[in-house]
């Protein structure tokens, strides 16, 4: 191959590697077999992975350490206990698949329990949940960012997630924002050593109604949607803040 060739190969290579918004986590698949393969890998290698911390709401309850042992106050309650089985069964699959896109895309995925790590840190933290009443006609999903946030990014975190998950999935939205959302236990650092850094932009979402018809079948149905929509809002929260 003529040295020219090649060193306008390798150029326009490293053009795509620096000059492409978000270069450490949007892969290129027409240069997988190209010449500049090399430089691309060293250099994707040597940028660090963006991490994202997934937990799913309730798992390991009954294994929480002592501080935060009042999550089991109403553990002995069989039907709190069915309800928390049954939501928990929902938000594993939407876990797993979203899982699987965010580690296509070249993400670092932490999926958690109810006991987050001692001060974890990530690019972001989203709680999943299920909501429940005892009304049945009563449905939509909520999210919400941290109120202990000190990144400046949660707010942002937690509008494009339900932008997303509101577009895709089609489920009304449910204005009803508990407190319990707000200062939810794992954003509670000044609390609990078990809640992630405040550094760390978080948000929490109930998917849906578990007590309502629609709601639950859809997410039961469709876990796949659910996912891509919530890994939507992820990947567009990313993208927004590395380009402050
Ligand atoms: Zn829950």
């Amino acid at each position: 191959m003529a040295l020219k060739y090649f060193i306008a190969g390798l150029g326009a290579g490293l053009l795509t590697i620096y000059f492409a918004p978000n270069s450490n986590f949007v892969f290129n698949p027409k240069l997988e077999n190209s010449e500049n393969i090399l430089v691309k890998s060293q250099n994707f290698q040597n940028l660090p992975k963006i991490k994202i911390g997934l937990q799913i709401g309730h798992l390991d309850q009954d294994k929480v350490p002592p501080e935060l042992s009042a999550l089991n106050s109403n553990f002995e309650n069989k039907f709190l206990q069915s309800i928390r089985d049954k939501e928990i069964s929902i938000t594993r699959e939407v876990a797993k698949e979203l899982l699987k896109i965010l580690e296509q895309e070249g993400f670092s995925v932490d999926l958690l329990s109810a006991t987050v790590p001692e001060g974890y840190l990530a690019d972001a933290f989203l709680s999943l949940h299920l909501d429940w009443n005892k009304n049945q006609n009563v449905r939509g999903f909520k999210v919400s960012g941290s109120a202990f946030d000190s990144s400046g990014k949660s707010q942002r975190l937690a509008e494009l997630i339900k932008f997303f998950y509101e577009k895709i999935t089609l489920l009304p939205w449910n204005n009803y924002i508990t407190p319990n959302m707000r200062y939810y236990y794992a954003f509670n650092y000044k609390s609990f050593k078990h809640s992630i850094s405040p550094e760390t932009p978080a948000a929490i979402i109930e998917l849906g109604f578990l007590t309502n018809k629609e709601d639950y079948e859809f997410l039961k149905d469709h876990p796949q949607k659910a996912a891509q929509a919530l890994a939507k809002g992820l990947i567009a929260f990313i993208k927004n803040v590395s380009q402050f």
